[in-house]
């Protein structure tokens, strides 16, 4: 049996992870499980998989938690310095898929404590890419990715180093890919949460309308595969079939393909080494009939070129991207600024911001990176960008 912990089981990936997981109780300890504020699902998941402890974020709902977890084997824990703790017992397998910069400290208490890492939270290596791959470098802890892009560059580069030339990512273009840059300027929280394509969280799925969710994975690749920004490319891919490929120096290209099925990802990383048989639809080519391409439009899409900005400056610029992103989405969906004032924050937030000083492998410094850039894109939606 497996000693294995989800965080953020009560998310969209922390379901589906928890979906595999039950499928096959004889192989799977569930050690912990947490969720932000929703007690009602993590009670009822952390009975159902018989989980030692049971961890909500919220303080305050210590004792809605406890009622629910009445009469049954599972220990009630609340609070941020709970999950910390939580996070930190060692397992063979965990998964960080809390959502956000809030994700970052569960990642580094995994990485420190537990076998693998199965990373969903993509803001660890946006914001502390340099810190996280030296706690699992110090602790041989085994890292492997679970957003879908980067789970196929794994599996496409295999044992290959050197010989790769360029990774090409994915993307789906989201609900907005053919809309007019006039109608943006008013698109709505409920119109940016429509994904063609994938069912996922609310914040994800509004990044990927305005292909920050891109912007952000450009900054993964960079902080966990050996390749320079030149290397990274993204191409719209609407079927969202081909997940990212990876060229190599001889001009052969691997691809990825499967559904559109966060359960193929997450199985892999749950797997790994192995692979077995997954609840996941197979591909029919026929009825798919085409795969098609194109380059993304800078203007309407400019999270992309800030990407390459971020990456240009270095340090800590990932953790003020990022801060600045998650500000910015919070103001759109307070409806405090429109849908392209997005980036206009961002892009603001980082020419206000010098991380030169920085240090990159230090918790504080990254910490503090973060809440700068936080004010800075208050001050950005105050005074007008
Ligand atoms: P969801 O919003 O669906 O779930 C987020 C999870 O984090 C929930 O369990 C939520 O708890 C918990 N949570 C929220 N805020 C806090 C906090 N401050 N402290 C502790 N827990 C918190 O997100 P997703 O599952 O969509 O995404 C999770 C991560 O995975 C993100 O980083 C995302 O970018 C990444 N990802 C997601 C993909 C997807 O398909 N969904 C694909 C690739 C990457 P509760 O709901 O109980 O409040
Ligand atoms: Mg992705």
């Amino acid at each position: 049996m497996r000693r294995v912990s989800v965080f953020g089981a009560t998310g969209s990936i922390g379901q589906n992870t928890l979906d595999l997981i039950a499928r096959r109780p004889d192989d799977f300890n569930v050690v912990a499980l947490s969720g932000g504020a929703n007690v009602a699902l993590l009670a009822e998941q952390a009975k159902a998989l018989r989980a030692e402890y049971a961890i909500v974020a919220r303080e305050d709902l210590l004792g809605d938690l406890r009622a629910a977890l009445a009469g049954s084997a599972v220990k009630p824990v609340a609070g941020r310095s709970a999950l910390l703790e939580a996070a930190a017992i060692p397992v063979d397998w965990a998964m960080s898929s809390v959502v956000g910069f809030a994700g970052l400290e569960i990642s580094l208490a995994i990485a420190r404590n537990s076998k693998t890492l199965a990373l969903a939270n993509k803001e660890s290596l946006v914001c502390g890419g340099a810190l996280l791959s030296k706690v699992c470098q110090d602790n041989g802890t085994c890292l492997l990715p679970v957003d879908s892009e980067h789970s196929a560059i794994f599996q496409c580069i295999g044992g290959a180093g050197k010989e790769v030339e360029r990774i090409i990512l994915t993307a789906s273009g989201g609900p907005f890919l053919h809309a007019d840059p006039k109608a943006l300027e008013r698109a709505t929280p409920e119109q940016a949460m429509a994904h063609p394509n994938w069912d996922m969280g609310q914040r994800i799925s509004i990044d990927s309308a305005s292909m920050f969710n891109k912007a952000m994975e450009v900054l993964e690749t960079h902080a966990l595969f050996d390749v320079s920004p030149e290397q990274i490319e993204v191409i719209i891919h609407p079927q969202s079939i081909i997940h990212s490929m990876v060229g190599f120096t001889d001009g052969a290209i691997m691809a990825h393909l499967g559904p559109a099925d966060m359960r193929g990802p997450i199985g892999f990383a749950l797997n790994w080494p192995d692979r077995v048989d997954l609840p996941l639809e197979r591909l029919d080519f026929g009825a798919l009939g085409a795969l098609s391409f194109q380059h993304p439009d800078p203007a309407q899409f400019p999270a992309l070129e800030l990407a390459s900005q971020t990456m240009q400056m270095g340090g800590l610029a990932g953790a003020v991207f990022n801060a600045a992103k998650e500000a910015a989405l919070d103001l759109f969906l307070d409806r405090r600024i429109g849908f392209l004032d997005m980036a206009r924050v961002v892009r603001y937030v980082l020419a206000q911001t010098d991380v030169s000083g920085s240090d990159t492998l230090n918790i504080k410094d990254v910490i503090d990176a973060d809440a700068i850039a936080r004010v800075r894109a208050g001050e950005a939606a105050q005074k007008g960008f």
